[in-house]
C-alpha cells in the first residue's frame, strides 16, 4: 500500500506558475530572457506535472535551440529549470500536508517491512539456509523479481534526468530537511533519505537474520552508523553552519567530483575547516586507504563504511546469490573495473592540471570529460546498472564491475596486504554454499576443495561464505604477509599420497 501510495502520489497536484514564482528560482542572468518568453504559463493552470513541463518545454526549447543554431553561444541557456520551476508552481497532494503523505507512504512501507521482517526468523536457525530460494520468484528473476528490478531502473532514470517528476514526494520531506540543514529539499535530499531509511530497516533485517554471528551484527552495525551520521546527517547539518556539502567518508576516486574546481574552490572559500575537509580527503587516499587495506583487506571500507556496500549489504542481501560466478563473468569485472579507474584517474589528472594552469591546458573539454563521466559511471553505472539491476545480477554489480575505488582497494589488497581467506581443505564436502552466496562471484570452493588461502582483489570480505559452509571451512583473517599467495593446489581425495608442492 505504501509503495502504491508513493507512486500514485507522483502523479497528484496541479501547476500554476505565477511570474514572482519564476523571477524567485531564475537566475538573475537568465531573468531578462526567460521571464517574458514564459508569459503564456502565468496564471495558467496544469492538471499534471507532465502538462506543465510541456508547456514549458514548448515555449523554451525553440528558444534555446535557435541561439544553438545561431551559434549566440554567451547567450544559450545550460541552466536546466525544469525542477526549479515545476517546484514553484506546485500545488495540492504533498504540498499542502507533507507529513501527512510522508507517513502514508514512507511510513506505510516502513511498517510493512517491518511487520514482515520481524516475524520472519522467529523460530528458525539463524542465517542462511538453503532451502528453495531458487524457487523463490523474486530472489531469482521471476515474475516479482523483475518487477521489482523495472521499478528500481525506472526510479533511478526519473531521479537522475527527470526530477522535476519527483517534486510531489520532494515536498513530502521538507520539513525534515528544514529541521535538519534550514533549507528546502531537493531531489537528492529525498534520495539520501530513503537510502538511509532502506538501509537501516534491511539493517534490523541483517540482525534477525544474522543473529549468531558477531561479525555481521558488527559491521552491519557499523554500515547503519556511517550511513545515517556520515552519509545523511552530517552533511546536512555541515550545511546548516554554511560549510559545504561533505560527506567525511566517501573517498575518491569513488567521490569523482572531489577535485573538480568548484568543489576546491568551495571548501578553500570556507576558511580553516574547508581546508581541513581537502586535506582529510586527500589524506585518506593517499595514507587511510594503504594503511587500512595493508591491515585488514578492503573489507574494512567495503563491508564496514561504504554507503554503496551498506545499501548492498542491507537491501541487497536477498539477491546475493544471483552474481555470476564464470571465468567470462571474471574477465570482464577485471577490465571494466580497471578501466573505470583509468578513466577517473585520467579525468581528475586532467581537471587538476586544468586547475593549475588557469584552464590553459584543455578548456572546455575537461567540462565534457566530467559530463562523459557524470552521465555514464556517475548516474548510469552506479545508480541505474548498480542498484537498479540487483533483481538481475546480484547486489554487488557496481562494486564488483563499476566502482573505481574498489579497483584501488582491490590492487591493494591483491599485492600488498595480510587480508586472506584461510581453508581447511580436508573439512570440504564440496556443497557449494560457499560460491553459491558470494556476491563478488568468486568461486570460493575452487580455492576450498585445493585447501587453498583465497587471495582475491574482489573479495570484500563480508564473511558470508565463511557464515554459509556447514563445514568450518573458511576463516577471514590477517596474519603474516609470508605464504599467504600460494600457487594453485591440487584437489586432495582421500590419501597424502598426492606431493602437494607449497
Ligand atoms: S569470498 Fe567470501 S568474504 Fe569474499 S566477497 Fe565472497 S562471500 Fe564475501
Ligand atoms: S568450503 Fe564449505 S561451503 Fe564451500 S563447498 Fe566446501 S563445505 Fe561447502
Amino acid at each position: 500500500m505504501g509503495l502504491g501510495l508513493f507512486t500514485y502520489m507522483l502523479f497528484q497536484g496541479s501547476y500554476r506558475l505565477e511570474r514572482e514564482d519564476a523571477a524567485a528560482v531564475i537566475k538573475d542572468i537568465h531573468q531578462e530572457a526567460l521571464l517574458p518568453l514564459l508569459e503564456p504559463l502565468y496564471g495558467q493552470e496544469y492538471p499534471s506535472t507532465h502538462a506543465f513541463l510541456s508547456a514549458y518545454d514548448a515555449l523554451f526549447q525553440p528558444y534555446n535551440e535557435a541561439l544553438k543554431q545561431e551559434e549566440r553561444w554567451d547567450e544559450v541557456i545550460w541552466d536546466d529549470y525544469h525542477f526549479a520551476l515545476s517546484r514553484s508552481a506546485a500545488s495540492g497532494g504533498a504540498v499542502e500536508a507533507p507529513l501527512r503523505w510522508l507517513t502514508l507512504t514512507v511510513g506505510l512501507m516502513v511498517l510493512g517491512g517491518l511487520l514482515y521482517i520481524l516475524p520472519l526468523y522467529r523460530g528458525e536457525p539463524a542465517g542462511i539456509k538453503h532451502t528453495g530460494i531458487f524457487f523463490s520468484s523474486m530472489k531469482n528473476r521471476g515474475v516479482l523479481g523483475i518487477l521489482t528490478g523495472t521499478y528500481l531502473i525506472s526510479f533511478y532514470v526519473i531521479l537522475y534526468w527527470f526530477p522535476a517528476y519527483l517534486n510531489q514526494a520532494v515536498f513530502m520531506v521538507d520539513p525534515i530537511s528544514k529541521a535538519i540543514s534550514g533549507n528546502p529539499a531537493s531531489q537528492w535530499f529525498l534520495y539520501g533519505f530513503l537510502y538511509t531509511l532502506i538501509i537501516l530497516v534491511m539493517g534490523i533485517r541483517m540482525f534477525r537474520k544474522y543473529r549468531h554471528s558477531r561479525y555481521h551484527l558488527l559491521r552491519t552495525a557499523s554500515l547503519m552508523f556511517f550511513q545515517l551520521g556520515f552519509a545523511f546527517l552530517l552533511p546536512e547539518i555541515l550545511v546548516l553552519l554554511n560549510q559545504p556539502w561533505y560527506d567525511f567518508k566517501n573517498i575518491w576516486p569513488l567521490d569523482y567530483s572531489f577535485f573538480y574546481t568548484y568543489r576546491i574552490e568551495d571548501m578553500l572559500a570556507s576558511g580553516g575547516f574547508g581546508l581541513f575537509m581537502l586535506v582529510w580527503g586527500i589524506l585518506l587516499i593517499i595514507i587511510a586507504v594503504p594503511i587500512f587495506t595493508y591491515f585488514y583487506g578492503k573489507r574494512w571500507y567495503c563491508s564496514w563504511v561504504c554507503g554503496c556496500g551498506g545499501l548492498a549489504e542491507t537491501a541487497g542481501d536477498p539477491y546475493r546469490q544471483l552474481s555470476d560466478k564464470s571465468l567470462k563473468a571474471w574477465q570482464v569485472e577485471r577490465y571494466l573495473v580497471h578501466g573505470v579507474l583509468v578513466f577517473a584517474v585520467g579525468m581528475t589528472f586532467v581537471t587538476l592540471a586544468n586547475y593549475f594552469s588557469s584552464f590553459a591546458l584543455l578548456g572546455y573539454a575537461t567540462d565534457q570529460l566530467h559530463t562523459a563521466y557524470g552521465f555514464l559511471i556517475g548516474s548510469a553505472f552506479a545508480g541505474v546498472i548498480g542498484t537498479g539491476f540487483y533483481p538481475f545480477m546480484g547486489n554487488r554489480v557496481w562494486c564488483r564491475f563499476g566502482c573505481p575505488l574498489a579497483a584501488y582497494l582491490g590492487l591493494v589488497q591483491r599485492f600488498k596486504s595480510r587480508f586472506r581467506i584461510t581453508t581447511n581443505g580436508g573439512q570440504c564436502i564440496s556443497c557449494g554454499n560457499c560460491s553459491t552466496y558470494c556476491e563478488m562471484g568468486i568461486d570460493v570452493r575452487w580455492y576450498a576443495q585445493r585447501g587453498q588461502n583465497i587471495v582475491r582483489s574482489s573479495c570484500v570480505g563480508c564473511g558470508v561464505c565463511a557464515s554459509v559452509c556447514p563445514r568450518g571451512v573458511l576463516k577471514l583473517e590477517n596474519g603474516a604477509e609470508a605464504g599467504r599467495i600460494q600457487e594453485e593446489l591440487p584437489i586432495i581425495i582421500g590419501n597424502d599420497s598426492i606431493k602437494i608442492k607449497q
